[in-house]
């Protein structure tokens, strides 16, 4: 039984693991890609167009070139941050089902196996969700809701 589980290992997902690690909690991050996915998924070579102070979680340490860090930059900090701080993170592993079993008690159903914690946090950022207009010609293959390489 975990205190806590959070999906999705984006910089909210991490954040939230650095702090429940911190507090001492038995915690878990699912994550279906990769760390950071959705900044792996950020064009190649992109400069970002926050800067570095309002991206790291501590104050001083996503060393970048300049004052706005690229997609590489960003995401090495992420896999660092996550490494250096030995976070409990489990990548490639595709949350399929939460499930309320009683107060502060759930069920998490992945493809690799399930899990039972006292809290659940979803950290799983907007990307991978997007809302569609429904309207005709959004199913054309020419027409992407992901930022994707042409
Ligand atoms: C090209 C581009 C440039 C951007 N530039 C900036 C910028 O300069 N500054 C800025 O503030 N924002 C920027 N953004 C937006 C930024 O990427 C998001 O605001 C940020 O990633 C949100 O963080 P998050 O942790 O909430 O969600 P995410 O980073 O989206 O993380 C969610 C994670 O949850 C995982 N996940 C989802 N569903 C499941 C599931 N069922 N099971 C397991 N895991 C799951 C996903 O794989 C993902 O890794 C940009 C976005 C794009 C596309």
């Amino acid at each position: 039984m975990f205190d806590l589980i959070v999906i999705g290992a984006g910089p909210a997902g991490i954040s939230a693991a650095f702090e429940a690690k911190k507090a001492g909690l038995k915690y878990l991050v699912i994550e279906k890609g990769l760390i950071g996915n959705t900044v792996y998924n950020y064009p190649v070579g992109l400069t970002v167009f926050s800067t570095t102070n309002e991206l790291e979680f501590n104050e001083g340490d996503l060393n970048s070139a300049r004052e706005k860090p690229t997609r590489e930059e960003l995401l090495s900090y992420y896999v660092r941050f996550v490494l250096d701080n030995e976070l409990n993170v489990q990548t490639e592993e595709l949350v399929t089902d939460a499930e309320r079993l009683g107060d502060h008690h759930f069920k998490l159903t992945s493809d690799k196996g399930e899990y039972e914690a006292r809290n659940v946090l979803f950290a799983i950022g907007a990307m991978d969700y997007p809302r569609k207009l429904d309207v005709k010609g959004e199913d054309l293959p020419k027409v992407h809701d992901h930022s994707r390489e042409t």
